[in-house]
């Protein structure tokens, strides 16, 4: 499909089979973040909606109809969204959609819906938006993105065909880079760890780049540190009241870290296949000073954690778990 950096069997797939007509109504792409679901997204519904004769998968990208999708602006194409000075997406903005997505297409072929990101509908959403799933409209299409479909009722889980992305080959990253951006930029795919969207903001974004490695930092300083120091960043971690975002700050660092994690596990068993090459500095530090083992159980632990994060009421008892079992390394203590 046109500009999507992986998956490329799945989206060829699915690009055929919208370029038939062969459509279903409900689909489900889930992935980490950052892997291109919003962009495959889009692509899909240009698919669909290009005015061009003959269109090719993704669209033309050039055709009025692609640049008001591209723009967010096309009448046929409606994002439901988390706004963000709020918790979830309302129902209200689900009847809203529902509304829109009961007339017939204006400019396209196809009334699309995107939903981004499905697990941040609120309970009431969820199940108004299982009535569309449920007697959808002959012209529509509804793309619901999401980390894990686990997250999502299994009455809507049943009704969408499942789509999903799994993380793209740093050397694959590394082309798309070169091609957009120039040669300096593969320096870009190693640290995005599998995700392209990661990749194009490091490549692009400053600011990006600082957050992360102030994140990393923040792992390799806990990492170094005592008990005392451990509880206290688990407190100050868990003490944010908006437990939406408080998630996601968590998810965050357990998804980061634990490739760090993963790379000196993998290091420490003797094999030399770093996913951030860029931080083997620390990563041989890690391997070197904790043995196999127990990098392996933390990453696990860490996996664990991730999964079961939107089950966890008490966010301080698990991050204070989790400062527990984090290896302890004298050779990282001066590190951040
Ligand atoms: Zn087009």
């Amino acid at each position: 499909m046109r500009d999507v950096i992986g998956q490329r069997r799945l989206l060829e797939r699915l690009g055929a089979h919208a370029l038939r007509g062969e459509v279903a109504h409900a689909y489900g792409l889930s992935g980490p973040r950052s892997i291109g679901k919003r962009t495959a997204a889009l692509r899909f519904a240009q698919t669909l909606n290009c005015e061009v004769p003959g269109v090719t998968a993704g669209g033309c990208g050039a055709c009025r109809g692609c640049r008001l999708m591209e723009a967010g602006t096309h009448p046929d194409v409606i994002l439901v969204t988390r706004s963000d000075d709020r918790r979830d997406i309302a129902i209200e903005q689900v009847r809203a959609m529902q509304e829109e997505l009961s007339l017939r297409p204006l400019e396209g072929r196809r009334r699309v819906v995107i939903v981004d990101d499905a697990a941040e509908l609120s309970e009431h959403a969820e199940v108004a938006l299982l009535k569309t799933l449920e007697e959808p409209p002959s012209h529509a299409v509804v793309l619901l993105l999401t980390p894990t479909p686990v997250r999502l009722l299994d009455t809507i889980r049943s009704r969408i065909q499942s789509l999903a992305f799994r993380l793209v080959p740093t050397a694959e990253i590394a082309e798309a880079l070169h091609k957009r951006f120039g040669a300096a930029a593969e320096k870009h795919a190693g640290p995005a760890a599998g995700r392209p969207g990661l990749a194009i903001t490091l490549s692009t974004d400053e600011a990006a780049r600082m957050e992360r490695r102030r994140l990393d930092n923040e792992f390799y300083k806990l990492v170094g540190s005592g008990l005392t120091d451990r509880f206290a960043w688990a407190a100050a971690l868990a003490d944010d009241a908006d437990s939406r975002r408080r998630t996601r700050q968590i998810e965050k660092r357990l998804v980061e870290w634990g490739v760090l994690v993963r790379d000196a596990a993998v290091l420490a068993q003797g094999l030399d296949r770093p996913v951030r090459p860029d931080r083997a500095a620390e990563t041989s530090k890690l391997a070197a000073s904790v043995g196999p083992r127990d990098l392996v159980d933390t990453a696990l632990l860490m996996e664990k954690l991730r999964r079961d994060l939107d089950f966890n009421a008490n966010a301080r008892a698990m991050l204070e778990l989790f400062a527990l079992r984090v290896p302890f390394s004298v050779a990282l203590r001066a590190a951040g």
